[in-house]
């Protein structure tokens, strides 16, 4: 049965499971429960007993396979982004020194990894499956050596216990009740926890299905929910794609208001995008909010209320406060006092690897884990997301003013294309609002004075940009977060 595999821990799909039902199908291949048993139980066999393994995480088969054949042997895995270049691969490989790199037959892999043997994945079907007995939720060995993103710095290694992997997806799959008869349409590369742990891991401990797109498209999401895709995990890029492609595509509204739950996270949803969606579907997107380090922290329950703007609710287990710059905890909500967001609970990760220094100042004294994001939180406890201490917070004329107001509003200009909001140094004011923009048509960019009175009629003055910055793209990531500090420098 579908709610059986909750007892089993981290990523072990049901083992009893009969054959038929699909794993995980991308575009070249599915695996049944029972082939992706057999094909992990072929890689635990070859890497068991070593410290850690690579895993060249590629959109594959192969790479769910790896990942959870590293599982099955109890070694941790370090899902490696293929499109790094050879000096972040470099970096990751000699901090954390794996024994091998798991790969696709056909993967050529560049001369970072030439040190390292190389384990080809077989995930071919056939073969006799294994028992997948899963660890139990209170293991803490480490499953997974995951990097942050390096949106604001050289990425970090964050140690996630199989306790954090199980936790985290159960507290998931109770707020959403997720369950065995979810097919989740996926599209997001594998090497982070938003498209690993949740995407893939995630739909394997439920018993569950994922259809992995290869590519993200408006019509690959509107073919996969109409045939039979309950759920969409995306990151705001995609949603803002849909967005764009709902005007004039019946049968795309259709297929997404016909979806269970569509979720977007690892940045904020644009309230534009939301409420476009919203408007040619008749449904909202339910946003989470979660860190490489946390895992998901917040959400909104199947029976609650997505709301724009916000990120929902602390899941089951997740503590979450908020704390003034000073160390005190903000008591009461009142949707107006910002401060750092703090998280305590068993989805926390164990520590960065080789960075004792890092890992101290991450946590207070008392164990609450600093996120680096400030918000504020509603009276009825939904948290607004203000945007990162670090790029997001301007501290201008005496005020702290949070970019992303200032994004969502200049985002409803329909000349405005792509938004990020900075602050930067200025002699009267300590910083000024600086808005870069990138024109729905570069041909005809917004007007200064036009944008003037937009925001004007949007922001109080002290948020509106003093000065507006056009550019043809915003610096992305590969998981389509902007990277503020790439932005040029005057
Ligand atoms: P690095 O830590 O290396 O600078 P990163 O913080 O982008 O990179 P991740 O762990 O992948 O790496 O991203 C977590 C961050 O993403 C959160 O701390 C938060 O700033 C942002 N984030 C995730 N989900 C949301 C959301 N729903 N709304 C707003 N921000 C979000
Ligand atoms: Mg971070």
């Amino acid at each position: 049965d579908a709610t059986g595999s909750a007892e089993q821990a981290g990523a072990a799909p049901p083992a009893a499971r009969a054959g038929e039902r699909i794993a995980l199908r991308f575009e070249d291949r599915s695996l049944g429960y029972r082939d992706l048993a057999a094909a992990a139980g072929r890689v635990a066999a070859r890497i068991r007993g070593a410290g850690r393994v690579a895993v060249w995480a590629t959109p594959t088969a192969e790479t769910a396979v790896g990942v959870v054949g590293a599982l099955l042997a109890g070694v941790p895995a370090v899902p490696l982004n293929p499109r790094s270049g050879e000096t972040e691969l470099g970096h990751i490989v000699s901090d954390s020194a794996p024994a091998a790199v798991l790969a696709g037959p056909g993967d050529v892999l560049p001369a970072a990894l030439a040190g390292l043997e190389r384990i080809d994945v077989d995930a071919a079907p056939g073969g006799p499956p294994v028992p997948l007995p899963g660890p139990g939720p209170a293991d803490e060995d480490p499953a997974l050596v995951v990097y942050t993103s390096g949106t604001t710095g050289p990425p970090k290694g964050a140690v996630l216990s199989r306790r954090a992997v199980a936790t985290t997806l159960d507290a998931l799959a109770d707020a959403w009740r997720w369950t065995g008869d979810d097919v989740l349409v996926h599209a997001l590369p594998l090497f982070h926890v938003h498209g690993l742990v949740l995407g893939i891991l995630g739909p394997l401990r439920r018993g569950g299905s994922v259809r992995h797109l290869g590519r993200f498209s408006p019509e690959g999401v509107a073919r996969e929910l109409r045939g039979g895709a309950t759920m969409l995990f995306g990151v705001p890029t995609m949603y803002h794609r849909l967005a764009e492609a709902l005007p004039g595509d019946p049968e795309l509204a259709a297929a997404l208001a016909g979806a269970r739950l569509l979720v977007s996270g690892s940045a904020a949803l644009p309230v534009h995008d939301h409420e476009r969606i919203a408007a040619a579907t008749g449904r909202r997107v339910v946003e989470r909010y979660g860190m490489t380090e946390t895992l998901m922290n917040t959400s909104v329950r199947a029976d609650g209320e997505p709301r724009a703007g916000t990120v929902g609710v602390p899941l089951p287990g997740v503590e979450l406060r908020l704390v003034e710059e000073d160390g005190t905890p903000i008591t009461g909500y009142d949707g107006e006092s910002v401060g750092e967001i703090q998280v305590r609970g068993p989805n926390l990760f164990t520590e960065y690897l080789n960075r004792p220094d890092a890992t101290a100042a991450a946590f207070t004294a008392d164990g609450w884990f600093r996120t680096g994001d400030m918000a504020v939180r509603d009276t009825d406890g939904y948290v607004r997301i203000v945007g990162r201490k670090a790029t997001d917070l301007i501290k201008s004329g005496g005020y702290k003013i949070g970019a992303g107001e200032i994004e969502n509003a200049l985002l409803e200009h329909p000349a405005v294309r792509e938004a990020a909001v900075t602050g930067e140094p200025d002699a009267d004011l300590g910083e000024r609002v600086v808005a870069w923009i990138v024109p729905a048509d570069p041909q005809s960019p917004p007007d200064a004075a036009e944008l003037a009175d937009h925001v004007a009629g949007r922001l109080a003055p002290h948020k509106r940009p003093r000065v507006v910055r056009l550019l043809d793209a915003l610096p992305r990531n590969d998981m389509g977060k902007v990277m503020k500090r790439a932005l040029p420098r005057d």
